[in-house]
């Protein structure tokens, strides 16, 4: 407080400052210093540049130079939506069961800088002055704390609670100057005018730092978006661990941890990851049942209407964030085996060598059958549901889904109904 004091006496605006202080005592002074500071500042817009930059505008007409250059910085929402648009931007918020993929990740990023640069705060903030550049910065900040969020959740709720506290400590702060009469009627009126550029202005300055760390650290793209295969591996090798001491302790028969963990009260507790975790064991099971080589399993954001895909090309298996984290296990585990299935499918028809006179034989012909349809695959979106429904791969992959769901929804009860009777005991 004592440099605002200084710096106002060195230009000799500080008259109305020391005579209040001098009514009402030292500590009045130095507890409202801070207002007359930012009053002082909003009078002479001069105030906080360094002298030779202050100089140099002036000399080139300074006024209108700093004009252009603030409003030079209504190219950052411009930015915000061509870097939305180019990468591979995504959210997905578990707290929130809120999960977009890139192509909703850019109609928000849209709309909230259209809403944004509609809102009245632009007649208050853009009138030529510094308050310009924190508004077209507010955009970009808001998208960054989405970003925040899906990474850091805790630390995205701790910003928010940090700006809401350095905003009422402004208003509250203004408040109190404005009873003590410490405002004037004249500078009250500006005084208002100006608060939403200083709420803005805080805002910005208090998110801009973590997202920006963020943003830099992890990009802009959904922790589920791509694999954060040291993070499953990690809780993958825990849980073998686990299941392995559980399993020698109590003697429990193969797989009983998993049939545990797919058990809808038990699932209901676990984050996305651990649900990834242990389908990654339903499907090593799958596999082994079928005898073909393990997948891999993502979660990603692979849009509303499909539950999960299967690319033969990386042998990977990719299951809705969404589908994960809000339906019921059962539907979860039928996605599961449906794209097993279609792996073990693709297997067969890619190891049969179908010039080989062998595989012409009616034995065959089923698999011939998902050899021509894997040729001629007809999409849900350019055939329809029907067509879709009723080609040969995906009649198997449903009819082998169903069955084995029953059968592992099976073992779940009767896995649930042992341990109950273990507790009881
Ligand atoms: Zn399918």
């Amino acid at each position: 407080m004592d440099i605002f004091h200084t710096a106002q006496t060195k230009k000799g605006k500080a008259l109305v400052c020391h005579s209040i202080s001098r009514i009402r005592g030292k500590h009045h002074h130095v507890r409202y210093s801070l207002f007359f500071w930012i009053q002082n500042h909003m009078n002479t817009r001069k105030t906080g540049w360094p002298r030779v930059l202050r100089k140099a505008y002036d000399y080139r007409k300074g006024k209108q130079m700093r004009k252009f250059l603030w409003n030079c910085s209504s190219i950052f929402p411009l930015l915000l939506i061509y870097f939305v648009f180019t990468e591979d931007v995504s959210f997905s918020i578990t707290e929130f069961h809120l999960y977009l993929d890139h192509s909703e990740a850019c109609f928000l990023a849209v709309m909230i800088t259209v809403i944004w640069l509609c809102s009245p705060f632009r007649t208050i903030c853009c009138d030529g002055s510094w308050g310009v550049v924190f508004y077209n910065i507010f955009p970009i900040a808001t998208v960054g704390m989405l970003n925040l969020a899906q990474w850091y959740f805790g630390m995205f709720v701790t910003m928010l609670i940090i700006t809401a506290i350095a905003e009422t400590v402004l208003l509250i702060g203004l408040k109190r100057a404005e009873k003590r009469h410490l405002i004037t009627k004249k500078s009250q009126r500006k005084f208002y005018r100006l608060l939403p550029r200083y709420i803005v202005a805080v805002a910005v300055v208090v998110c801009a730092g973590p997202s920006l760390y963020n943003a830099v650290s992890n990009g802009f793209i959904s922790p589920f978006y791509y694999e954060i295969q040291d993070y499953w591996r990690a809780i993958l090798s825990n849980m073998d661990a686990k299941s392995d001491q559980e399993e020698s302790a109590n003697s429990l028969p193969e797989n009983e941890v998993l049939w545990m963990c797919l058990d809808e009260d038990k699932w209901k507790t676990l984050s996305v990851q651990e649900r990834i975790t242990v389908l990654k064991h339903l499907m090593d099971y799958e596999t082994d049942i079928l005898d073909i080589p393990p997948i891999e399993i993502h979660a990603g954001l692979i849009g509303d209407a499909t539950m999960g895909v299967y690319d033969h090309s990386i042998n990977m298996i990719e299951i809705n964030v969404e589908h994960l984290d809000l339906c019921p296990v059962e539907e979860v585990i039928d996605t599961v085996c449906h794209e097993v299935r279609h792996a073990f499918q693709w297997q067969v028809v890619d190891s049969i060598d179908w010039d080989n006179p062998v595989f012409q034989a009616p034995y065959f012909e089923e698999m011939r059958s998902w050899l021509e349809n894997y040729h001629n695959y007809k999409s849900v979106w350019i055939y329809g549901y029907d067509e879709y429904e009723n080609q040969p791969v995906e009649v198997d992959a449903r009819d082998y889904a169903k069955k084995e769901t029953e059968r592992i929804m099976e073992k779940v009860r009767k896995s649930n109904e042992y341990s109950k009777s273990v507790d009881a005991s």
